[in-house]
């Protein structure tokens, strides 16, 4: 049996998260309830509407728990919506997990271009499946960027004028973008990896 991991699935697409976890032969369930974390090794918040994903976990009495998860040594992923509850500044006031030590400028790239793909370096994946590449096929909507790290966070991709938009900090992972929306297992495999040490 693989990994056994949660998926945040209070609002959001939680469900193309838990698709490719299943797919990657790991023990992936959704979480909607505090006692649903328990034994888990990782928990992928997903991508959505933060505020909203924020108030429904703390009106689930789910904000604390996931602390301790993260505490205990769990792996935590934030994609979109997700690395914004991670962070602990989105300059506004909603619930945020404070768990990374990193600011997110929400919805930092503007409205006419909400949505965008880019093709990322990302030096910390394998290579890619033809064996060539570490670039990775990112797909944005309406999404933060990250605007400061900490000394502890170590930055995984900048898009070309610089922004970051995947961070790591140990087990602790955020990224800008959507990487369950592509057929491109990899950032979903980094995080098994890193709920599996
Ligand atoms: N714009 C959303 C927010 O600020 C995030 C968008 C997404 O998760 N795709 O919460």
């Amino acid at each position: 049996m693989g990994v056994a991991v949660g998926v945040l699935a209070l609002q959001g697409d939680f469900h193309a998260h838990l698709t490719v976890l299943q797919h990657l032969g790991a023990e992936a369930r959704a979480v909607r309830l505090p006692a649903q974390l328990a034994g888990l090794a990782g928990l992928v918040i997903p991508g959505g509407e933060s505020t909203t994903i924020g108030k429904l976990a703390e009106a689930y009495g789910l904000m604390q728990p996931m602390r301790n998860l993260a505490a205990q040594g769990a792996a935590i992923w934030g994609t979109c919506a997700g690395a914004i509850l991670l962070s602990r500044d989105a300059h506004r006031a909603q619930p945020l997990l404070n768990l990374m030590d990193i600011t997110v400028q929400r919805n930092a790239f503007g409205r006419q271009v909400d949505s965008f793909e880019a093709q990322l370096h990302v030096p910390a994946l394998a290579a890619g499946k033809d064996g060539s590449s570490r670039t990775f096929h990112a797909i944005f909507i309406r999404a933060p960027m990250i605007e400061s790290v900490g000394p502890e966070v170590e930055v995984l991709a900048t898009l070309p004028a610089g922004e970051i938009v995947a961070a790591r900090q140990g087990r602790l992972l955020a990224t800008a973008f959507h990487p369950e929306l592509t057929t491109d297992a990899r950032f979903h495999e980094l995080f098994l990896q890193l709920a599996g040490k």
